[in-house]
């Protein structure tokens, strides 16, 4: 039986491991965290349980397939609760007025109709294009490795490519079909869900609504790091092993072939290895030799774009929130400025955030009588970022958030209502996960970075090197990272079959 090791247990290092061991090998992960998840990771405090990064769950039949495909039911490992409002968005900096996103047609569209019956025949339209341009990007895009330059250089998939359209920035794609400002960056701010600017990622991430409207949006009982434990008791009743705080220092590459890694200060050989830790910052850290590295070395990791990063409060108190939804999200005044001030690194003066409350559908997640707040801030990444991330800071995003929420009917006494808050700001992400840059999506999206142009599922310069993760392609956000895992673990058997 061929061992494998597999860097990294967020859900991509724990989707690959799952799918290689019902292959048939043994498969060793090393995790430098104590536990599951990576950013899928949680925190306990007083019985509030926060989800410490991912909270929207979409695409739930990618979830599910990770239970499936290891010829398990995914019923006996998670549970999925539909959302209907699936989000709710509050404009204006006095929120007086917001829109509930329903997944339901009968719902949603005469809400639209209200705001502009033009902007809710643009919707369908809007709705109709990319969900062509959506099946397209799926069956030739983001199920597909790019591992060599003929996977994208012939021609049909360059008429492929042609036809995604997707050229122009999701910004202006949108304005094309709706007029109404409220209903344009309802549809745009959701670029931000995988860290890149409405106004500078491609059109085709306009898909996001779609994919909300179309395959619903989930919560899963006991949170998303629900999803985290599920996958390791399935890695564990497949019999794979996990070394929890075991930081690996390098992978170990004799004539260009990986041949195993050192964690902890031993040397642990296999005949694959499959990373799943941060692309660029495997690049610079755990990759020694230059010639093992492709193009991608230090100047090129360094010259690259970053998706942003986010600063998240997890607020702890005393009651509950009756109006308030699970998602909800705070669009600023300025919202252009404020997108620019994410992706230049100034101080953001009116931010746009977003308050996930899990406690409101799942009691398991505070203490009886009162919610758990997570208010998360896109920021800037720490190659263009002005911050630094010390008390002052995280004092200043504080205070502007609490005056925007004592604002709304439902917030109001917020500031009295607090007992604790935990902070999670890019430094943090960099160091407990080495998201490089504090970037919480990995690269930046951008057309050229992504597809071919994205790091791929192969290591460059050497054999039995395996990538998978959010910097890698197809990229990044829960479903997005489970399937980039599929094309490394593809890649790996394709290679051994062949060998
Ligand atoms: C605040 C935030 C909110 C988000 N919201 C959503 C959302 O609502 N919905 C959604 O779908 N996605 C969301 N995402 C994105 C999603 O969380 C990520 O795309 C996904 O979890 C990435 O998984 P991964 O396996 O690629 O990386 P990671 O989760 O970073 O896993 C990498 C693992 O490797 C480990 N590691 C790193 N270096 C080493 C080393 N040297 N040795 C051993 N182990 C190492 C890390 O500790 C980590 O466990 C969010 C992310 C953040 C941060």
């Amino acid at each position: 039986m061929k061992k494998v090791i597999v860097i990294g247990a967020g859900v991509s290092g724990l989707a690959s491991a799952i799918d290689l061991l019902s292959k048939g090998y043994e498969v060793e992960l090393f995790e430098k965290q104590s536990g599951p998840g990576g950013k899928m990771d949680q925190i306990q405090s007083n019985g509030f349980t926060f989800d410490i990064g991912p909270s929207i769950v979409m695409m739930p039949d990618i979830y599910k397939e990770v239970f499936t495909k290891a010829n398990k039911r995914y019923e006996d490992y998670i549970e999925f609760i539909r959302l209907d409002p699936s989000l709710t968005v509050f404009f204006h900096d006095e929120m007086d007025y917001s829109l509930d996103v329903s997944c339901d047609m009968s719902q949603f569209i005469p809400m639209l109709e209200k705001i502009n019956p033009k902007d809710a025949h643009g919707f369908l339209r809007y709705l109709e294009n990319i969900y062509g341009r959506y099946l397209n990007a799926k069956e030739n895009f983001i199920l597909k490795s790019f591992n060599h330059p003929r996977d994208f250089y012939n021609l049909k998939t360059l008429h492929n490519a042609y036809k995604l359209k997707t050229f122009n920035s999701a910004s202006a794609s949108i304005e094309k079909y709706v007029d109404s400002k409220y209903i344009s960056q309802m549809l745009a701010f959701q670029t931000l869900y995988i860290g890149v600017s409405p106004n500078n990622g491609p059109s085709l991430y306009t898909i996001i609504p779609m994919i909300e409207m179309f395959y619903g949006v989930y919560y899963l009982k006991g949170g998303m790091h629900a999803m985290a434990k599920a996958m390791e008791k399935l890695f564990l009743d497949l019999n794979g092993v996990i070394h929890y705080n075991h930081p690996v220092s390098e992978i170990l590459i004799e004539n260009k072939q990986a041949v195993g890694i050192i964690a902890n200060d031993q040397k642990v050989m296999a005949d694959k290895i499959v990373c799943s830790a941060d692309f660029p910052y495997v690049m610079k850290s755990l990759i020694k030799d230059d010639k093992d590295k492709g193009k991608y070395v230090d100047q090129k990791i360094d010259r690259m774009k970053y998706s942003c990063s986010t600063f998240v409060m997890y607020v702890e108190t005393s009651r509950k929130y009756e109006n308030a939804h699970v998602h909800n999200f705070v669009i600023a005044n300025a919202f252009e400025e404020n997108i620019n001030q994410i992706f230049n690194g100034e101080r953001i003066n009116d931010p746009s955030f977003y308050v996930y409350i899990a406690s409101k559908i799942d009691e398991s997640m505070a203490p009886k009588g009162q919610d758990g707040l997570y208010i998360l801030i896109p920021v800037a990444e720490h190659s263009v970022s002005q911050e630094d991330w010390d008390e002052h800071t995280k004092a200043y995003f504080k205070e502007i958030v609490l005056k925007k929420l004592e604002k709304t009917e439902t917030f109001k006494t917020i500031r009295q209502d607090i007992k604790h808050i935990s902070y999670m700001s890019p430094d943090d992400f960099s160091e407990k996960y080495n998201a490089y840059n504090g970037a919480c999506f990995g690269l930046q999206p951008i057309l050229k970075q992504s597809n071919h142009l994205r790091p791929q599922s192969k290591a460059l310069k050497c054999e039995g090197l395996y990538f998978c993760g959010s910097s890698n392609h197809p990229g990044a956000g829960v479903p997005i990272a489970i399937s980039s895992a599929y094309l490394a673990t593809d890649a790996l058997i394709e290679d051994d079959q062949n060998a």
